[in-house]
């Protein structure tokens, strides 16, 4: 047991995994379901350094997947980032945890202070400009979301994705994930977008994924030399698999970004297409 507690049930990772976590700085922008699920298990494998970014206040429909928020935060209206950070310090009260109660494009410090950034965030636009703010900070980019679609006869479809991206090795448009089709569909919808269904077991899920690809990158456990990963969730028969897509859209090195590509992120975020993006 060392001054931050007792690791041991853990300590195949590596002799030097909880000295690695510990001195880990992690961004989570997005600290609704998926995030929220994601910071409370960063905080017990014992990740040191917390930077979480939501401008929201809880509402009385989080509480159906927001982790470690209670009826008093949405009586009072408790900031995500707040709940969060409340649930790291009660599991590791010295843990650093530094939060922005703002949009994650005024946090530029924050995340550029991380060694990873998770996106748990809404839309292809929000996660193509947060996977190029990643970029540009030469940092590994960690994206979960999820999606009910409605098919005939009143049944739905569940289902998710985790994707994790590295600078120098294929982005989420090189995958295939980030389409113009995709983008351009979301602006069309945006108007009559709705409700976005959302479940915390799926939410879970995701995040449950998230937090292995962050383990798969910083700790030795496991030798992943793969510069990518995307596991897809169907959701109605519970399966995770790895997705296919890769393997028809990636034609050689990402030309998306290169490694010049450094420099002020949001300086192309008043754009209405990316404008590096020719797919
Ligand atoms: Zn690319």
């Amino acid at each position: 047991m060392t001054a931050r507690g007792d690791f041991s049930r853990q300590s195949f990772l590596g002799e030097d995994a909880e000295q690695v976590l510990a001195e880990t700085r992690v961004a989570i922008v997005g600290l609704g379901g998926g995030g929220s699920h994601i910071a409370q298990q960063l905080a017990h494998v014992g990740v040191g350094h917390f930077r979480l970014i939501d401008p929201q206040d809880i509402e009385d429909s989080n509480l159906n997947r927001l982790v470690g928020a209670t009826q008093d935060d949405v009586i009072n209206g408790t900031p995500k980032v707040e709940i969060a950070k409340r649930v790291i310090r009660s599991v590791r009260p010295w843990a650093d945890v530094e939060v922005s109660k703002t949009e994650w494009q005024a946090a530029a410090d924050l995340l550029k202070d991380a060694h990873v950034v998770f996106g748990c965030v809404d839309g292809y636009r929000q996660r193509m400009h947060l996977e190029t703010a990643a970029r540009r900070f030469c940092l590994p980019y960690i994206d979960v979301g999820m999606d009910v679609t409605r098919l005939a006869d009143r049944h739905y479809a569940v289902a998710g994705q985790m994707i994790s991206t590295r600078p120098g090795g294929p982005c989420m448009r090189c995958l295939g994930f980030l389409t113009q089709q995709r983008l351009d569909r979301e602006e069309n919808d945006y108007a009559d977008a709705g409700i976005n269904p959302q479940v915390v077991w799926t939410n879970g899920t995701l995040a449950s994924l998230a937090v292995g690809a962050f383990m798969r990158l910083l700790t030795p456990w496991f030798d992943s030399s793969t510069e990518f990963e995307w596991l897809e969730l169907d959701g109605n028969n519970q399966l995770v698999s790895r997705s296919r897509q890769p393997d028809y859209s990636i034609k050689g090195p990402c030309r998306h970004f290169t490694s010049n590509d450094l420099g002020d992120p949001f300086l192309d975020l008043s754009l209405r297409r990316a404008p590096k993006d020719s797919s």
